[in-house]
């Protein structure tokens, strides 16, 4: 007998309406072209290309030796925590207890579980733009409407308090921004943030989420946390992780500090979903917060140069509009003066063209602003060797010359 006819689709709505991770995606295409037997150089994933720091290695070793291989508490350790506890005071001056802090595998699901936690359907979200590529759709997925705020690069890329003030709503929940920003690399200034603090602070019922997971990589020798001001402490969630700082993004760590309530439903969200993050890297991940700071210290001095040795270069390509990065590991040139060039029967009119065009014919991968929220820019990840940088430039300067 046939079965009655339904309306069930394979998929939900949720994953079709999903659009996958662009970065994730161009890394992809640029693995698929070298498997095939061309040089690419992937400039896309945002990975710091330095191992994890040797002692903290060890940590794990010894944690994994020690047999700690069992669940953990949902919300992490308690020497985790304690460790994390200790981090927010000593970098961020953020006083926080315990039981604010709650441990996940990596920021990208600390910012999910906050989607999942406190948002309901029809409640926005204000996001800064240019944003990191999974910010919009971790919101649509907890069935929150993105609000977008754009900043170009005559602003260098960050949005005003003033912006901020005309766009909340009764229906904002939190606003999301990163500081240093993937993709731009610009870093909010202390009395940029006091003032997007004064505006928050007006309304009772905003919050505020802060991606600090580049904090260890800020050129400006100073990194300022939202959530320090008196005034909006009791409403700002920061997030971070061990992905950047230590290069760890395999080790899948990352964690926030957020008011109770919200840490605890994050906590049983997370029980729900993936229990607490894996036992040794938790160990690990409380060594490198208490110990020595040198190896991080280092890989930002080595990003610093690269990001000088980048601005120098790229330069030399006609029609890329470059913005100084203060941190982070990317540079995000505006390209809008090449829409509208040719190469044979390719066109390129977008952001997505100009990568398509590039990788294609010059092997370079990158990702196009498009996905940042921004289609006049394409976003280079500089977290690559010297030559691999110099040569992509070089590559990349030759594809633009080829354009008429
Ligand atoms: N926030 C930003 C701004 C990022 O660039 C990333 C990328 N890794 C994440 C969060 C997620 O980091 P994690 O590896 O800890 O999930
Ligand atoms: N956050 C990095 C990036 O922006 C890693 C990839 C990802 O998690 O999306 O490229």
């Amino acid at each position: 007998m046939s079965s009655p006819i339904s309306n069930k689709t394979l998929l939900s709505k949720r994953i079709t309406q999903m659009s996958a991770s662009a970065t994730i995606a161009m890394s992809q295409l640029a693995r698929d072209l070298s498997a095939k037997g061309h040089d690419v150089i992937s400039l896309s994933l945002g990975e710091p290309d330095f191992d994890t720091p040797v002692h903290i290695k060890e940590a794990a070793k010894k944690a994994l030796d020690e047999g700690q291989t069992k669940y953990t508490p949902v919300p992490g350790r308690e020497e985790l925590r304690a460790a994390i506890k200790t981090k927010f005071k000593r970098d961020n001056n953020i006083d926080c207890e315990i039981n604010q802090i709650v441990v996940s595998n990596g920021a990208k699901q600390s910012i999910a579980n906050l989607s999942l936690t406190m948002l309901d359907e029809g409640d926005e979200v204000i996001i800064f733009s240019p944003y990191w590529v999974s910010y919009y759709e971790i919101v649509k997925l907890g069935l929150g409407t993105p609000v977008i705020l754009n900043a170009g690069i005559e602003s260098d890329f960050k949005v005003t308090a003033e912006q901020l003030n005309n766009a909340i709503t009764n229906r904002t929940k939190f606003i999301l921004f990163s500081s240093p920003c993937n993709p731009t690399g610009s870093v909010y200034e202390e009395q940029e943030l006091r003032a997007i603090a004064d505006v928050v602070a007006k309304h009772d019922d905003v919050y505020i989420v802060a991606d600090e997971i580049y904090e260890y990589i800020n050129f400006t020798g100073k990194h300022a946390s939202i959530g320090s001001f008196a005034n909006v402490k009791d409403r700002t969630i920061t997030v971070n992780g061990f992905s950047k700082g230590f290069a760890m993004t395999g080790w899948r760590l990352g964690y926030m500090c957020a008011p109770k309530a919200i840490a605890a439903a994050c906590s049983k969200m997370q029980g729900q979903f993936t229990s607490g993050a894996t036992a040794f890297g938790q160990l690990a991940g409380a060594h490198a917060l208490l110990s020595d700071m040198t190896p991080t210290n280092e890989m930002r001095k080595a990003y610093r140069a690269r990001r000088d040795m980048m601005m120098e270069k790229l330069k030399e390509i006609p029609g890329f509009k470059v913005n100084q990065p203060e941190g982070a590991f990317y540079i995000f040139p505006d390209i809008s003066a090449l829409f509208g060039k040719k190469h044979g029967d390719t066109v390129i009119n977008n952001s997505v063209d100009l990568c398509n065009y590039l990788l294609q014919n010059v092997h370079v991968a990158l990702v196009p602003g498009s996905a940042f929220g921004n289609d006049n820019c394409l976003r280079i990840s500089y977290a690559a060797s010297d030559e691999q940088l110099k040569e992509a430039v070089r590559r990349i300067k030759k594809g633009v010359e080829q354009l008429v």
